[in-house]
């Protein structure tokens, strides 16, 4: 068992020569998720679930910092919702799951499981909103999605996923797209200081706006193989669905209006992001604030010191217990090699390793599992030094992903260029659109890049249009790449 286990753990793909395969072993190997025997479902294991947690514990906190209150509404949806509002059906239709029987009879109303939840939560506004007494409403629900996706990826895309979406209604336009810029700014701050993951904000374009949106804010992160992840969304949708759900409040100078409203969301495909963005060829390295577990203490312990070294590892464990999440790797069948390289597929931002001689001079040695390095420190300052060394991980993490999205970010002018960055190396490419639909059409059919959102502080461009040549006034320069 010891044996195969330690074949197991060493058999990951190379990230450099197959980075799809590697991706997947990290996911299934480090015990993050597995497949389910439903087709595109996954199922997320503890470790996995774990970072989970810790990301909704941190967000949730950011969301009431804010003013936002958690509510649940219902996995069901009736069908007819979907259908009031035109974009919002044409964009989810296709990967819609319905139910339309229960026991033995047919439904006379077919449901909907909610792919996003505007509708049914619209439908709840109009009853609850009279006033604009009543305004702002800030909701956020935590809950399960279903988008029957015809290619999935565990995490990425699965048909069945675990979110967070935001609703809210305001009483005017400004405050609606304060907010949305507003719940932008927290994802931003979420992404960068949370999880270590530098981000691009921007807003998307007509194309690739959510369905129903007026307008589409996004963060954007460039995953280490070139590729570009979504890792957030705030719509500003105006007033298209209050006038579908006729959500309507009697404003202060007694006119009945439309609310004007907002909806954001992040997924577990964050998680997805996570490995994709800090990962390397020895596996997953988890940012501190969200590894489930921050130190794992191994007790090197040959005959006959074992009693004295395990007690040695108790007391240490006791104390950092009380500053950070620590777990004691005192397995004995296992070796400390095979638990060294264990817990670094799995992504511990610190291992403690402390063996008889360590326990003689009274200190341990802690090891980064962002850049490998050693370091001695004595027991007496243990608390403060893993403090200290879990905010460097923290940081270390976070120059790296920023250094790497700096590097492989091209500002270009010359289609051909485009094309062979695309094809060769990947990364962002910042580059001058006219702001046609034909040009980004045609960029996304002969490259398969996508414009992944417009700057906020975009400024008209002066260059011509990487793709037809043309100026334009409504031109500017935005982001392509290829997008997951
Ligand atoms: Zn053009």
């Amino acid at each position: 068992m010891a044996e195969n286990s330690q074949e197991f753990v060493q058999h990951i793909a190379s990230k450099s020569e197959n980075f799809s395969q590697w991706y997947l072993d990290v996911v299934l190997r480090a015990e993050l998720a597995d497949y389910a025997p439903v087709r595109g479902c996954m199922v997320i294991r503890p470790y996995g679930y774990g970072i989970w947690e810790n990301l909704k514990g941190l967000l949730d906190k950011r969301f009431k910092a804010t003013g936002h209150k958690n509510a649940y509404f219902p996995l069901f949806i009736p069908g007819s919702f979907l259908e009031k509002e035109a974009e919002h059906v044409e964009g989810f239709a296709p990967e819609v799951a319905w139910v339309t029987r229960a026991g033995n009879e047919d439904l006379a109303e077919p449901l909907v499981v909610r792919p996003t939840s505007e509708t049914i939560i619209g439908h709840m506004y109009a009853k609850w909103i009279k006033s604009w007494r009543d305004l702002p409403v800030l909701i956020n629900q935590w809950a399960n999605v279903v988008r029957w996706e015809k290619t999935t990826r565990l995490f990425l895309r699965t048909s069945e996923f675990l979110w967070q979406e935001g609703h809210t209604c305001h009483r005017t336009k400004e405050e609606a797209e304060e907010e949305a810029l507003k719940m932008l700014e927290v994802y931003r701050r979420f992404l960068t200081e949370d999880l270590a993951i530098p981000v691009l904000t921007g807003k998307k374009t007509e194309r690739e706006k959510f369905a129903g949106a007026v307008t589409t804010y996004c963060v954007e992160a460039l995953m280490t193989d070139g590729r570009a992840l979504q890792a957030g969304t705030s719509h500003d949708l105006g007033q298209n669905f209050a006038k579908v759900f006729d959500i309507t409040f009697l404003d202060k100078d007694n006119q009945l209006k439309y609310v004007w409203q907002t909806s954001w969301g992040v997924s577990t495909r964050l998680i997805g992001g996570i490995i994709m963005v800090h990962g390397d060829e020895r596996g997953l390295a988890v940012p501190p604030r969200v590894a489930p577990t921050q130190v794992i203490i191994v007790p090197i312990m040959p005959p006959p010191h074992e009693e004295t070294v395990l007690a040695a590892a108790r007391d240490v464990f006791e104390r950092l217990d009380k500053v950070s999440r620590v777990e004691i790797d005192a397995r004995e069948e296992f070796s400390p090699g095979w638990k060294f390289n264990e817990w670094e597929l799995k992504g511990v931002p610190i291992r403690l390793e402390i063996g008889p001689r360590d326990v003689k001079a009274g200190k341990v040695v802690l090891v980064r599992r962002d850049t490998g390095e050693k370091i001695s420190v004595p027991m007496d300052n243990l608390e403060s030094a893993v403090t200290d060394l879990l905010n460097s991980v923290q940081e270390g993490l976070y120059a790296r992903a920023k250094q790497f999205m700096d590097e492989n970010t091209h500002t270009l002018v010359d289609y051909e260029e485009f094309k062979a960055v695309m094809e060769n190396k990947r990364g962002l490419i910042y580059a001058p659109w006219c702001g046609s639909d034909e040009c980004e059409a045609a960029i996304k059919e002969e490259t398969a890049a996508t414009i992944r959102c417009i700057p906020l502080d975009a400024k008209p461009s002066d260059e011509k249009c990487i793709y037809c040549g043309k100026s334009s006034t409504s031109g500017y320069w935005v982001y392509f790449a290829k997008a997951y």
